[in-house]
């Protein structure tokens, strides 16, 4: 079978056969349909991640295939760039099946982060989140997510084309970056923010009513502004890490997570492919996730 193969960090992909992985105890084969691609595996090629995995690898943590002819979606550390993938039966996650496989392989690490994200900050229906990236992957799920449970929504993106999208999914007020400040001034704060850009996190934390939450998920600017604690004292703010992999251990959260989402998938909520690309030009796929003009989650399709 072929297998997308990272043979030195920050070096190309190259497309190798490779022996097709045999199962162990617990564990099947899925022959993927498509793969979600994600920052975090562009930083594991680059050697930048949160956990460093040595070459060679196949990079990849986000699938959907089938099992003995039935659809399921997976997450996985890496490896998910294959034909196909040997992973741990308990790692499946249903499918809804209006979902195609393109949006099912773009639903498991934004639709839970989301999700968990907004759980971990104990958003309240109601009160005011901003949607940082709000026309990306985990912004499009994330003002769907808010909207479901009750949250009003504010949405940010870089250009006013890019906001026609979380407009259309429900955000009650959109704003570029640059009109962001006047826009939660008018509101008088926003309780929650989730930020996904890095650099803009004090200014985030400006945006805060007193008590609010921050919940740190990503810095897809590149470069993490720091946190100043007097910032946090003077208004009684918190700020919480999010990072979704470590949570896939907990079985609770995983369950209410998808007691939420599964019986919404494919109808309230819809996750939003913004590229597709076939599985022989993966690199591409990469490239894309770079160059900031998609919208919503960029899916390789085998
Ligand atoms: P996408 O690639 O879909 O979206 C990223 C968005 O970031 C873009 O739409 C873009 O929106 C904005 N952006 C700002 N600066 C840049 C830049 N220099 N290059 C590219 N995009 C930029 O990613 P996701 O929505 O899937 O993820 C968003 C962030 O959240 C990432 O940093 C990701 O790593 C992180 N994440 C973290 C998780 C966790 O467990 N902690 C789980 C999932 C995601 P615009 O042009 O409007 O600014």
């Amino acid at each position: 079978m072929r297998a997308w193969i990272q043979e030195r960090l920050g070096g190309p992909l190259a497309l190798r056969d490779v022996p097709e992985p045999a199962p162990g105890p617990g564990e099947v084969l899925v022959q993927v349909e498509a793969v979600g691609l994600n920052s975090a595996d562009h930083l594991m090629r680059l050697g930048g991640y949160l956990t460093r995995v040595h070459p060679p690898f196949t990079p990849g943590m986000e699938l959907v295939g089938r099992v003995e002819g039935k659809r399921y979606a997976a997450l996985l550390p890496h490896g998910a760039l294959a034909e196909k993938v040997a992973l741990p039966r308990e790692h499946l996650l249903p499918v809804p099946e209006s979902l195609s496989p393109e949006e099912a392989a773009a639903y498991p690490v934004s639709f839970l982060t989301a999700y968990l994200a907004l759980r971990q900050a104990q958003a309240r229906p109601g009160e005011w989140v901003l949607v940082q990236a709000a026309a990306g992957a985990l912004g499009t799920a994330a003002v769907q997510v808010a909207r479901e449970m009750g949250l009003r929504v504010v949405a940010a993106a870089s250009s006013a084309s890019k906001l026609a999208l979380p407009q259309a999914l429900g955000a009650d007020e959109v704003a570029s970056y640059e009109a962001l400040p006047e826009k939660v001034r008018a509101l008088g704060g926003v309780d929650l923010v989730l930020e996904v850009r890095g650099k803009a996190v004090e200014e985030s934390l400006g945006f805060l009513k007193p008590q609010g939450r921050l919940v740190y998920i990503g810095a897809a600017e590149g470069e993490v502004a720091p946190i100043p604690p007097l910032r946090l004292m003077r208004k009684n703010l918190a700020v919480l890490g999010f990072w979704l992999a470590p949570l896939l251990r907990e079985r609770g959260l995983v369950e209410d997570a998808l007691a939420f989402l599964l019986p919404r998938l494919g109808r309230e909520l819809r996750p939003v492919v913004g590229k597709v690309v076939p599985f022989l030009e993966a690199e591409t796929a990469f490239q894309a996730l770079l160059d900031r003009g998609h919208t919503g989650k960029v899916v390789v399709r085998l």
